[in-house]
Order: structure tokens, then sequence, then C-alpha cells
């Protein structure tokens, strides 16, 4: 039997803006132009503009715009890079594929970002780059992030697939490392109908890297220059995005307002913790994530009464079979550890009525009565 209330629905944002979707749709159809054309470039400079910065390139999808980002800034074998331990994989995959060494570090208890004070001790005279990911759609605090990154000479690479539209200081994120990488993957803030990314930097010698890169290696057709690879982000998607572009701040603040309703209704219900934001930071929610020593009773709980939820993530990077090879005994990332084992996500997404937030935590506080 399918869930009552689903973890995710896609259903009521993309009813609402199926008319003006297909007519984009249809335009990329009739001219018959599908990869590198005028919706791909317009695109780009939308989302440069609604991300703050100068330049934005469509690529693939968000894995390969990580990993695009740290090839255009020449890192590889021997370069280390520091990374969360508490992160979804992807981030990890993007730095071993390159070749170069993970340089996992703890998060904040409070925040699950990457605890920027244990981030100096883990920097050697091979670190080239720090890599933070604005976990569930809060953002990391970027402030102390650029200062570190300044004084040790560091290149800063943004994994903001979580995140877009989240503010360090009224700045969005995905605007403060040298060069930063989005995802559009349909479950995310701002998803295509299919795989697709973006980078985005204020670099221009560097997004003229990035496209070369990601077409082959070429800037000249049938020339080129560098190893490339073909990872671009196609016409079809180019356009969808586009429309989505206009109603992502409508999301957001939807997104927003089911979390701060949530927030009031399961305040000092049994043992939940609750997200917490830090100052300065903004968090746009592409998660819900509340933590219990209770996490898998609730989640069986919820699951029986037809309510979806999800864990992120079940196992970290550091202890998932794909790399035994780094030698990482459990225990070694104790807090990320434990937050593996009590983070349960909440059914959240655009188009959401309170009505099902309220019933959602009426089921939760009837698990802690019993
Ligand atoms: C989704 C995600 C990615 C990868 O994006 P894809 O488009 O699925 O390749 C990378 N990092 C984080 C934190 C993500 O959540």
């Amino acid at each position: 039997m399918s869930d009552q209330i689903p973890f995710l629905s896609l259903v009521p944002q993309h009813s609402r803006i199926k008319k003006e979707i297909f007519e984009a749709i249809e335009k990329v159809y009739d001219r018959n132009w599908f990869i590198q054309g005028d919706a791909l470039l317009q695109f780009e400079k939308e989302y440069a503009s609604e991300n703050q910065v100068s330049y934005c390139a469509g690529v693939g999808n968000g894995l390969d715009a990580i990993i695009l980002s740290l090839r255009a800034l020449s890192i590889g074998p021997n370069d280390e890079v520091i990374v969360p331990a508490n992160t979804y994989i992807a981030t990890w995959l993007a730095v071993t594929t390159i070749g170069a060494k993970i340089v996992p570090v703890e998060p904040n208890a409070t925040t699950y970002n990457i605890d920027v004070t244990k981030i100096a001790e883990c920097i050697t005279s091979r670190t080239r780059a720090i890599l933070p990911v604005h976990l569930y759609g809060q953002a990391c605090e970027m402030g102390e992030i650029m200062d570190l990154a300044k004084k040790h000479s560091l290149y800063v690479v943004e994994d903001n697939a979580q995140a877009h539209q989240a503010e360090f200081n009224g700045q969005k994120t995905g605007s403060f490392g040298h060069i930063n990488a989005t995802s559009f993957y349909p479950g995310k803030n701002m998803g295509a109908l299919g795989d697709g990314g973006a980078i985005t930097t204020n670099d221009a010698a560097l997004i003229k890297k990035i496209f070369s890169l990601r077409n082959y290696g070429s800037s000249k057709k049938y020339y080129n220059e560098v190893i490339g690879t073909n990872s671009r982000l196609d016409e079809m998607q180019a356009a969808i995005l586009s429309v989505k572009l206009k109603y992502l701040p409508r999301w957001t603040s939807e997104r927003q307002k089911l979390a701060e309703y949530y927030e009031k209704e399961l305040n000092g219900i049994g043992d939940i913790v609750l997200p917490k934001t830090q100052t300065g930071c903004t968090h746009v929610y592409h998660l819900f994530v509340i933590r219990t020593q209770k996490r898998n009773e609730l989640q069986n709980y919820l699951h029986t009464r037809n309510i979806g939820t999800m864990v992120h993530y079940p196992v970290p990077p550091h202890l998932q079979e794909a790399y035994f090879s780094l030698g990482y005994t459990p225990g070694v990332f104790p807090l990320t550890e434990i937050f593996s084992k009590t983070s349960l996500s909440l059914p959240l997404w655009p188009g959401m009525d309170h009505v099902t937030v309220k019933k959602v935590c009426s089921v939760i506080k009837e698990f802690y009565a019993v």
C-alpha cells in the first residue's frame, strides 16, 4: 500500500506549472536544437543572476558539477581536499574520482554541517581545497570557511546541491567559493525533469575551463585543448529549469513556513531534537530532519500509519563498502555515526498543506504518548 502521506510529492509543484512547462518543451521541440543552444544560454544567465554570481555553466548532474569544479582548479593526485564526514556520498565520490585524498571533518553538533573549528587542524602542506556542503538546506558558516581558506591559500568549492537560495549573512550559498557546484536532480529544491547540474563562479578563467571541460575539452568544434568529458545540461532541461526558477522563491518560502509549523508542533515532544539554524545562516529545508534515540521505532510507527519518512543517511560515506579500502572503522567519526543512527527526515514539499503537517505531528505525539 502506498503512503497516504508520502515522504515527497512533486505533484502539487508540477500540476501548478504544467502548462508553462509544456510550452517551454514545445518551443525547444520546434526549434530542433537540443544541445548547447539558446535555452541553455538563457538559463545560465538567469541562474547566475539569481545566485549572485557572474557566471554559470549548466552540466549533466550535480556529481559532475563537483568533479569538473575540482578539475578546473587542477586538483588531482597527491592533493588533499577537506570534506564533511557527514554528507551524501557524492561529495566524496567527486574527490576520489579526480584521484585526490579525502580528508573528512566531523560535523557541528547542532547544524550537522562541517565543524568550522575542526578544519584548521586538518590542513597540511598538501591541502588544496575545502569542500563545504550546505546539508539539508542550511548554509554553512561561510565567513569562517572563507577566512581559513584565505589564511592558508586554499580554494573553496561549495556543494550547493541541497541549498538553492540559502544565505549566509545575506549572501547566497553557491556564491562564496572560488567555484561552486549544484544539482538539479528532480527531488532537489530546484529540480529538472531528469538529471541536471550547474557550476557557478565569479572567475572568468575558471568558467572558460568549465565550458571546455564539459564539452569534450573543446572550445572550438573539433579542436580539443584538454582531455574533457561530455557533461552538458540539455536544452529541454534548461528550458524547464528557467520556468521553475521563477517559482523557486515562492517554493522556498513555502518550505520555510512548513518547517516553522513543524517546529511549533514538535517543540518539547519526547526526545525530539529539532533543526537549529546558526546565527547569520538561513535554512531552505531541502529536508526537515529531526533526531531521536527511538528513530527506527518512530519510523516504523509512522510507516504503519501510512506516513512516509526517509533516513539521510543511514550509512555515512566512511563506513560504506565502497570506501572499505580507506580503512575507516566504526567510531572514527562518532558524531557522524550518531547522526546516521538518530536522524529522521519528515515529509515536506512545496504544496504540502498545514493540515497534513498537523496530521504527521499528531501521529508523532501519539507515538511518544504510548
Ligand atoms: C544530490 C547531491 C549531489 C549530487 O547531485 P546529482 O545531480 O544527483 O549528481 C551532490 N551533493 C549533495 C550534497 C547532494 O545532495
